[in-house]
């Protein structure tokens, strides 16, 4: 995983510490392709790895905590992005299964053709 540390400032370093401790703890390797990183549009810190369809990212302003972490899917056809809370999955299981029906909510709802 490539960790854009010159890019951040020191409490973007602090939550990309933590995003990547809490990723361990679910069970999500550092070591895959990935990357954790600033999006420069919005300013959230987030952690993406490849083997999954998710990022995990940390608002601007926000305690260290679990709960301010989101799970975010976006939609590979129109873009649309819809994220979940950490503080209602505990484990990866909870975050994948939450995360793959959003998914198919969406397909179903705007993409019945491509399913
Ligand atoms: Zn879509």
């Amino acid at each position: 995983m490539e960790i854009k540390i010159n890019d951040m400032c020191s409490w973007e370093r602090k939550k990309a510490i933590f995003l990547m401790d809490v990723a361990e703890d679910l069970g999500i390797s550092l070591k895959d392709y990935g990357e954790v990183a600033v999006n420069k549009n919005s300013g959230y810190t987030y952690l993406w790895s490849e083997d999954y369809n998710f990022s995990l990212y940390m608002p601007i302003n926000c305690e260290l905590q679990k709960s301010d972490i989101n799970a975010l899917w976006s939609c590979s056809e129109c873009g649309e992005e819809i994220s979940i809370n950490l503080k209602d999955s505990d484990t990866l299981e909870d975050i994948e299964e939450n995360i793959n029906q959003i998914e198919k909510n969406h397909f179903q709802q705007e993409h019945k053709d491509k399913l």
